[in-house]
Formats: structure tokens, sequence, C-alpha cells
């Protein structure tokens, strides 16, 4: 189908081959572990390119294939690779640019599990160095930078602090200093954000957010130039054996064709409830990427085109106990972590992080007792406002 069809009407269409099913609207689950061939011959010539033919489940299969080509449309990037889990395509993207002993420049707010497979797991097993920045300017990057820095990892919006990067800048850096670059795309979605067309060689993201966006499954994707996506196929992906389940393919294909009218929702949701936030007399600041008062408004501008259903917000006081019963009074809001479904949440970062953070390490990170993280779903909007102002205005 033309490339010149808006995204909507592609993300139903692109790559569909309904004639090869009965006309089926919705494709079967190509639910099998093996594929047969008619011949010697035939067997020959799909082992010859084991990428682009149907043998064996670990490797290729036709529904995981399906949704890989429509990914790869939305990030304008050449191929795609499905992963069973977000994590799972961030430590293949990982292992795929880096050899032991290797160096790589981090933003210090990454998504925590991936901060850990860099400081614990790879700096032990592969004696990999890792040096986390703030990410807000180019020179924290040019600093960082050392003769054995293999790769550039980034996320922005950062989804802990909602910070920027300027992709662009870095990716240029990066290439002419023969440095990879590798970015968390999963809070801005290829919807409003292409950081392939900025200059990044790989797209990273968890589907199982805003991608997903029914929170009924757990997928990652890949998506950068061939060669790149087909090496991590061949070895990360087959070889490790990251196979993907083609029920969780199935249902990412239901949820890729609703997906611009989703973040549309989540969006014009999200900006009613932060200018609503940003007003009110408990709150002492938001943090979205979309509101006016964005610290980083012209980078924002600049690189993307809208934003989601993410946010927090800091709350005036700092007593545990008003915070807490803030959060218990919330009855829309549903507590619980992850984000990006159709159902509104809410998660205080402190439950986690005083876990595992001494109060130093915890402000170190930009964050606060405070800090408030909701994802905003696709509820009408007065009611999440309701719920929110019920709960703020107990607070005394
Ligand atoms: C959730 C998340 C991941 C990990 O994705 P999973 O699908 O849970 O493995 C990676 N990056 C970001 C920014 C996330 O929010």
């Amino acid at each position: 189908m033309s490339k010149k069809r808006k995204l909507d009407t592609l993300m139903m269409h692109h790559a569909e081959d309904r004639a090869a099913y009965h006309g089926a609207i919705v494709p079967p689950i190509f639910q099998n572990s093996l594929f047969s061939f008619k011949d010697w011959e035939a067997i020959d010539k799909a082992f010859d390119n084991r990428s682009e033919h149907f043998i064996y489940s670990r490797g290729k299969n036709p529904t995981v294939k399906l949704v890989e080509e429509k990914i790869a449309l939305l990030a304008n990037g050449e191929k795609a690779q499905l992963f069973p889990s977000g994590m799972a395509a961030i430590t293949a993207s990982c292992l795929h640019f880096l050899r032991p002993n290797d160096h790589v420049v981090a933003i210090k707010n990454l998504y925590g599990p991936a901060s850990n497979l860099l400081k614990s797991y790879l700096s032990k097993k592969m004696n990999i160095e890792t040096t986390f920045v703030s990410g807000e300017h180019i020179e924290d990057f040019e600093d960082a930078i050392r003769e054995n820095t293999a790769l550039i990892y980034l996320e922005s919006p950062s989804t802990a602090v909602f910070s920027l990067q300027d992709i662009e800048a870095i990716a240029n850096l990066a290439r002419s200093k023969g440095i990879k670059t590798m970015i968390d795309n999963t809070l801005a979605t290829p919807i409003f954000q292409k950081p392939l067309d900025m200059g990044i060689d790989l797209e990273v993201h968890s589907f199982t957010k805003y991608l997903g966006g029914h929170s009924d499954l757990i997928g990652g994707v890949v998506i950068g130039a061939q060669k790149e996506v087909d090496s991590i196929f061949h070895n990360e992906y087959e070889l490790l054996g990251a196979k993907t389940a083609p029920m969780e393919a199935w249902l990412l294909l239901r949820s890729l064709r609703t997906l611009t009218m989703r973040v549309k929702r989540h969006q014009s949701n999200a900006m009613a409830i932060a200018e609503f936030l940003e007003g009110h007399s408990q709150i002492e600041f938001v943090r979205y990427p979309g509101l006016n008062s964005f610290p980083q408004g012209e980078l924002y501008k600049k690189q993307m085109t809208g934003s989601t259903g993410l946010m927090s917000f800091n709350l005036k006081t700092e007593n545990l106990v008003e915070i807490k019963s803030f959060v218990n009074r919330l009855s829309v809001f549903q507590i619980g972590v992850s984000w990006g479904g159709h159902e509104s949440l809410v998660f205080v970062p402190a439950i986690s992080y005083l876990k595992e953070l001494d109060e130093k390490q915890f402000k170190n990170m930009g964050i606060s007792l405070g800090d408030i993280r909701i994802s905003v779903g696709l509820e009408h909007v007065d009611d999440l406002i309701t719920d929110l102002k019920d709960s703020l205005d107990l607070i005394k």
C-alpha cells in the first residue's frame, strides 16, 4: 500500500495479505512451531536467507512479521524485530552494540532495570563501564566520551523526570566519533517522535505501554537499518532464544490499528489534567512536556509533535501520612506500576525507591517524597479531574 496514505489508514491495511487467508479481515494467529516445504529445493533456498523465510518460529513467524512491518513503517525504519518484552529488546540492543571492556554513556534517569543491566550485569559480565549524565546539555556527552565509548543510550523524554535530550545533536556528535546510538522511545511513541529520522541508530520500545495500550500483554521491539536489525535477529533473537509469542503479536496488531486515536485522546486528557493540576493550590509543580511551562519547551517543539499521558506532579506536602491518604482516596485512578494502557493509574516513586536507595541517592535522582506519577488513561476527562480534585481538596 502506498506510503503516501496516512498512518491511521496504513495501520489498518499495510502489509496485510488478506487473499492468502480467505479474505479474513483479521489475520489468523500462526500458532505453529514449524513450516513445511514442498521439496528439497524449497527448504534449501529458505536456509540461504533465514531472516526472510518462515522455517521455525523461534526465528520468523508470519503473525510476528506482520507487526514488525507495521511498526517499521510507523517509525520510518527499514526493519523491526519484535521481542517478548521491552527489557529483552533493550538487552539485545546492548549486546548487539557492546564488546567486553567497552564504555557506554547513558542518561542518569534511565528506566530502572535498564540502568541495572548496565550497572550491575554488563559491568560484571563484560567489564562494561557506564558514565551516567544528566543529558540536558550536549556538553554532558562531549565530556563523558572516551576512547573506548561504543554506545550512547538515550531515553527522551526520560520516564522518571521527563527531561529531554537533543536527539539530533547527540546523534551527530556520536556519528562524528564512530559511536553508535540507541534511544528508548517508549514514552513518546513513534506517533509523536521519530528518532531514526534524527540520525539515531536503533530505536527501542516497550510494547507493553502505549503501543500495546490495553494492559493485556508484555512486548518489546527494536527498529533500525536492515543490517543492524538482521544481525540482532540472527544473534540476540534467534540464537539466544528470545522468541515472541504469536498470540502476543496478534494482540499487538489489534492495538496498532487504534494507536493514533488512542494517543491523541491520551494527549487531550493529559493536557487538561496537567493544566488543572498546575492551577491547584496543593501542587508545587507539574512535569509534563506538553505544558507551556515545560522548562525545555523549545527542544520539545523541535523534536516532538505531541505528548502522551504520563506525567508527574509534586504535592506541596512532604508528610507521608497525607501523601498516602491522597493516593488511597483516588477511586478512578488505580494504584499500580506500568503505564500507557486504557486505564488511569497512579504510582508514587517513593514506594519503590525507598526500598532501594537512601535519602541522598533518592534526591540525586531529582525526585522527592511528594512526587506522584500518573498515567492518564482513556476515561472521560471530567471524571479524572473530579477524582483528583476531590482527593487534593482534602489535603489540609
Ligand atoms: C516498561 C518500560 C521498559 C521495559 O519494558 P517491559 O516490556 O516491561 O520489559 C523499558 N523502558 C521504559 C521506558 C519502560 O517504561
